[in-house]
Formats: structure tokens, C-alpha cells, sequence
């Protein structure tokens, strides 16, 4: 029996099955290439959800995460670090917003922002307590907690998980007379992903996303951009939202901030809403932690160094139209923004997948029936083009 093959046998046996890998162990990575404990190499095109978007083991990451851990890795936040107000102020210029609070994961930083806009919303739009509601969109994915699947639309993610927590209304994606229609004088928020990552890569129709901010703004509702999946480059932009020139009154961030080395998460917005917590009202125990900041400022560093917005931009239009050249009636559609592409398919895309995989090519299905192409942003040229070649021999009909 392989390693892998026992590796495998003892995590299914020893783990719960909420996941369903395909068969490869990955034990050891460096930039977009990863290898099995028998030394087969394969490149990555899922980056850990976009969470790698910096490339594996970055070493300016890896450095920054040495130096910390030789200096000090958690204070809490009874104690002042001295990362975090360096890490709060990168942020605040990326963002353009003047607060920051950060949490670990993306599901956390989700919550934190559900808090915050129904505090503003009882605090600063006077809302009566307990009625404050935040609009989502139909197929959804902002975590697993129970509050946020309380809001998804797909039953597998909610069966046998009630009772929910109340206060949540879902429209159509990219539905705006649908968002003018669910407002009330209620509404703390319109909480939504730019781009729908899990749901398959979907891109609402140009323009859907400014005329909701609009919409929001003029009806005293905060816009809330859910970036974890779009954000740091992921769609050509530093945030997806910026493709319809506009800034949100909130972002949520999460994965490619850890540079796939830490997890670190952080919600941004000016002090009025953000504003609303007081000491003991909301925290984390690791949140903020110096490694994490360390990390962060470096994944940022690196983000911006070495210009990987622009390359995702250029990379992915490349790569999109190398796709369209693919024949083959059963690709029903190749969409994308940057190195963030979706190929739908008529029929189930895991053996694709699985196809892909015996090529040496690591990417995922997402819903059935579209694969996902997500490589790190520093993903070089001729390493696309590999890949290319591949998906053309899997997908190609002759
Ligand atoms: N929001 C979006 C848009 C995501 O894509 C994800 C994860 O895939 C999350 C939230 C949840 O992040 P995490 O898995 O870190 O909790």
C-alpha cells in the first residue's frame, strides 16, 4: 500500500467525512507547485480557495512568520501587540476605510459584521430592537456557523441545523428591483460576494453591483462586500468591488490576508459603524495575534511588490481566452474576472477534476457541474501555459 493510499485510509477512518477530497496527499508546496509523499508533482489551480493567492510558502511570508515566532506569537488582547497597529494601518489604506477589526477565519469576520451593522442599525439608524434585517442573495456562501447558514439558500448546507436565527432576507443575485423591494426602514445591510465564488463563479450583470450600492446609500443601508474569496487580487482587482468603481461602506477579508500561511480575517469600515463596539462587546481570543499580523503585513507587502493584481488581470485574460478556444459542446460557459475562472459544463465536472488530477493539474468542482480554475496570482507565464496544454488534452473533443 502507498503512503498516500494509508495516509487516506487514516484520515477517512479516524475523521468526520465533511469533505470529500480528491485522492492526493499534498506534503509538500512551494509556489504554485505542490507534491504527494511518493514525490509526484502537481501543479495547484484551486490555492486553497484563494486563500494561496500569494503562491505556497511565499518566503518573504515564511520570514516574517519566523521572525515574529522568535519575538512573541499571542498577547490577547488584554495586552497591546506591536503588530497590530501596523497591520490596522496597512489596511486602513488599502481599504480607504478608517477602522479595522480583525478575527481568525472568514465565517468569524462574517459574524462580526452581521453584529456590527445590526448594532449601527439599533445605535445610529435607530432601528427598534430586535427588528433589524440584512439582505443576502440566493446562493450564498459566507461560512458554516450557525447564524450564517441560517441565511444560505442551499438546503445541504442547512438540513438538520435549525432552529435559525431570525432577521435575514434573500433576493435573486443581481436582482435590483428585487434588493428596492426587500428594503424596509429596518434594513441594517445588504450583505453580499461581488462575485460568487462557491456558487460557481458567478458575476452578477455589469453594473448590478454600483446600482446597489446607490440603492443602498440612498435608503440609509450599509453595503456590505463579502471579499474573503474575491478580495487581494483574486479577480484583477486589489477587491472585486472595484471592477464597478465603487468603495462599500464594509468589506470582509479573509484567506489570501493570511498569505495561505495564517489564518487571519478582519472586517473594515469607517468609525460610524465600526464604531459601535465597546470594550466586552465582541473579541477574539487569537484575533489580532502578532503572528497573524506579522503574516498579514507581509502577504500584503508581497501583494503589492509584486504587482499581483496586474498580473492576475493580465494572466486571466489570457488564460479565459485560451479556454474559449477549447472545442467542446458540452462547455456550456467560461466565465471569470482575472485568475478567477469557472468552466460550467453540461454534466458533473468531478471527473474532469479527476481527469485533470491523473495530468498533474489540482483544481475542484464547484456545484456539481463547474470547475474551477483559481492558481496562485504568481503563477508564471509558462506555467499556465502547461496547465493550458493539459485542460486543452481533458476537455478538448477532437
Ligand atoms: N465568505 C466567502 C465569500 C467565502 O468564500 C468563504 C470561504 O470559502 C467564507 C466566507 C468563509 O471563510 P472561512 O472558511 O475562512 O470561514
Amino acid at each position: 500500500m502507498t503512503l498516500t493510499q494509508r495516509i487516506i485510509d487514516q484520515t477517512e477512518k479516524f475523521g468526520a467525512h465533511n469533505y470529500h477530497p480528491l485522492p492526493i496527499v499534498i506534503a509538500k508546496a512551494e509556489g504554485a507547485w505542490v507534491e504527494d509523499p511518493e514525490g509526484n508533482r502537481y501543479m495547484d489551480m484551486l490555492s486553497a480557495y484563494s486563500a494561496l493567492n500569494q503562491g505556497h510558502r511565499h518566503p518573504k511570508i515564511i520570514q516574517a512568520l519566523k521572525d515574529q515566532a522568535d519575538k512573541v506569537t499571542l498577547t490577547s488582547r488584554a495586552f497591546h501587540s506591536e503588530r497590530l497597529g501596523e497591520f490596522y494601518e496597512k489596511l486602513v489604506k488599502l481599504t480607504g476605510k478608517s477602522m479595522i477589526l480583525p478575527m481568525n477565519t472568514g465565517a468569524e469576520a462574517v459574524e462580526t459584521a452581521v453584529k456590527a451593522v445590526r448594532r449601527w442599525a439599533y445605535d445610529v439608524k435607530k432601528v427598534q430592537e430586535n427588528m433589524a434585517e440584512i439582505i443576502v442573495c440566493e446562493g450564498n456562501f459566507h461560512g458554516r456557523t450557525t447564524t450564517i447558514t441560517s441565511f444560505s439558500s442551499d438546503e445541504s448546507y442547512r438540513r438538520g441545523f435549525g432552529p435559525f436565527t431570525p432577521g435575514f432576507k434573500i433576493i435573486p443575485y443581481g436582482d435590483l428591483e428585487a434588493l428596492k423591494a426587500a428594503i424596509t426602514p429596518n434594513t441594517a445591510a445588504f450583505l453580499v460576494e461581488p462575485i460568487q465564488g462557491e456558487a460557481g463563479i458567478i458575476i452578477p450583470r455589469e453594473g448590478f453591483l454600483k446600482e446597489a450600492y446607490e440603492t443602498c446609500k440612498s435608503q440609509n443601508v450599509l453595503f456590505v462586500a463579502d471579499e474573503i474569496q474575491t478580495g487581494f487580487g483574486r479577480t484583477g482587482k486589489l477587491f472585486a468591488s472595484q471592477w464597478e468603481g465603487f468603495t462599500p461602506d464594509m468589506y470582509i477579508m479573509g484567506k489570501a490576508l493570511g498569505g495561505g500561511v495564517f489564518p487571519i480575517s478582519a472586517v473594515a469600515a469607517d468609525a460610524e459603524v465600526l464604531g459601535v463596539f465597546e470594550p466586552g462587546s465582541h473579541g477574539s481570543t487569537f484575533g489580532g495575534n502578532p503572528l497573524g499580523c506579522a503574516v498579514a503585513i507581509a502577504a500584503l507587502d508581497v501583494i503589492e511588490e509584486e504587482k499581483l493584481v496586474e498580473r492576475s488581470l493580465e494572466l486571466g485574460t489570457y488564460f479565459i481566452e485560451k479556454l474559449r478556444e477549447i472545442n467542446n459542446p458540452e462547455i456550456a460557459d467560461i466565465r471569470g474576472r482575472g485568475l478567477f475562472i469557472g468552466v460550467e459544463l453540461t454534466k458533473r465536472a468531478r471527473p474532469y477534476c479527476e481527469k485533470l488530477k491523473e495530468l498533474g493539474l489540482l483544481c475542484k468542482e464547484t456545484h456539481e457541474t463547474t470547475i474551477r480554475f483559481a492558481p496562485p496570482l504568481t503563477i508564471k507565464q509558462e506555467e499556465l501555459d502547461w496547465a493550458i496544454a493539459r485542460i486543452k488534452q481533458v476537455l478538448e473533443v477532437p
